[in-house]
């Protein structure tokens, strides 16, 4: 059995809606603030909770453009956590600012007891990370934050939908990034992100940075940038926002198979725990695995696309040494790198296949052997 990643061809096999919007735009070509933007700006935010949502060319430059917006850039520091892709913190390089990398928790986010300690008269901004589609500890990041005074913008680029106690995230900062890169749990096709935020000034800052600083079409106000979000990927980002409450129940179900089977083998892998009141919405099904190298090899000798994100600490990267971190300064997050496993969680797995890829990783461990009182578990029957 193969048992893959990707899902696109699935997911766009029956496009004929999206085909007709397109069409429909052809004849009228405003390939460019076409109104289906607009449309889905609108349902966006309505999506997430916050009062605006401004399309914008990626979610690389959602969080660019939300920290130019905070006035962001050379001579501050932004505090992050290496336990993200490098987009995060290309994001901070990008405004000129440094950016200061805490240790990781347990979920693989930023662990909010070590953050006070990075903070100097310099900085200017704690950037969370949801990473994996599981929320960061924003209450407690938000309360560091109103003691210094520090806004906060948060990368949502893996966790649209994602919640603590039915608040989004994408509501506790001043502003935050989503991506809509087709490896995403709402894609488009090709590049896209979006920045939500409920406040209007920063709302008014980030409409003209995406568009050249211009002030309609003759006057410009601010130096700008060019990120806009396609009309026609709009049109295809219209067409996917029907579907995300589907797409994320199903990745939570899909996960929760692999939760109850996995659990029992808690000798050999180390779920994240799931704190009560947290909805994760499982972009990445991550755990640590005992003997991660062999289990990899074996999972993908079987046919099954696990993978790692990612085997190379961030810090320890050629383009990030320039900041001076040393093997050894996140010992959480490193040893993260050295266990962690992703498996296949997407929307369109079938059953048979989510039983497989357990089957597999059992059979990895157990060679044959039981574990004590231990019960089959499979989507959805228990045998
Ligand atoms: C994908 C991603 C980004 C960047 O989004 P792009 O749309 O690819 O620019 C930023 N942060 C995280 C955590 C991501 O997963």
């Amino acid at each position: 059995m193969q048992v893959r990643y990707s899902y696109l061809k699935e997911q766009f096999k029956d496009s004929e809606e999206i085909f007709k919007g397109l069409r429909d735009q052809l004849t009228r070509c405003e390939f460019t603030f076409g109104p289906e933007l607009t449309e889905f700006e609108n349902k966006f935010a309505r999506l997430i909770g916050t009062k605006y949502a401004i399309g914008v060319a990626s979610g690389t430059d959602a969080l660019f453009l939300s920290m130019k917006a905070l006035g962001i850039g050379p001579g501050d520091e932004v505090i992050t956590t290496p336990s993200t892709f490098i987009a995060t913190v290309g994001a901070i390089v990008a405004t000129g600012a440094k950016p200061v990398f805490v240790d990781s928790d347990e979920e693989f986010n930023i662990d909010p007891g070590l953050i006070e300690r990075a903070i100097t008269p310099r900085t200017k901004a704690l950037l969370a990370v949801h990473y994996t589609g599981g929320p960061a500890d924003m209450p407690r990041i938000m309360d560091i934050a109103r003691r210094y005074n520090l806004p906060v913008v948060e990368d949502a680029c893996q966790s649209i939908q994602a919640a603590i106690d039915g608040k989004s995230c994408g509501t506790f900062g001043v502003s935050a990034g989503f991506s809509l890169h087709p490896l995403k749990n709402l894609n488009v096709w090709g590049d896209g992100g979006i920045v939500v935020t409920s406040s209007k000034e920063i709302y008014d800052k980030i409409i003209l940075l995406r568009n050249h600083g211009l002030r309609g079409r003759d006057e410009i106000e601010i130096f700008g940038y060019n990120s806009r979000l396609d009309t026609i990927q709009a049109i295809v980002g219209n067409y996917l926002i029907k579907q995300v409450d589907w797409i994320t129940s199903k990745r939570i179900e899909n996960a929760k198979i692999y939760d109850d089977a996995l659990k029992r083998l808690n000798e050999y892998i180390k779920l994240p725990p799931r704190r009560k009141g947290v909805k994760h919405v499982y972009h990445l099904y991550m755990f640590q695995a005992k003997e991660r190298d062999k289990l990899l090899d074996y999972l993908i000798k079987n046919g099954i696309e696990a993978k790692v994100h990612y085997p190379i600490p961030l810090h320890l990267q050629n383009a990030v040494k320039g900041l001076g971190y040393k093997k050894g300064n996140f010992p959480v997050y490193e040893a993260q790198c050295k266990s962690i496993i992703t498996l296949p969680v997407h929307q369109h797995l079938k059953n048979e296949e989510i039983n497989y890829v357990i089957e597999k990783v059992r059979g990895f461990y157990l060679n044959g052997k039981k574990l004590s009182r231990q019960r089959k578990i499979y989507a959805g029957k228990i045998s």
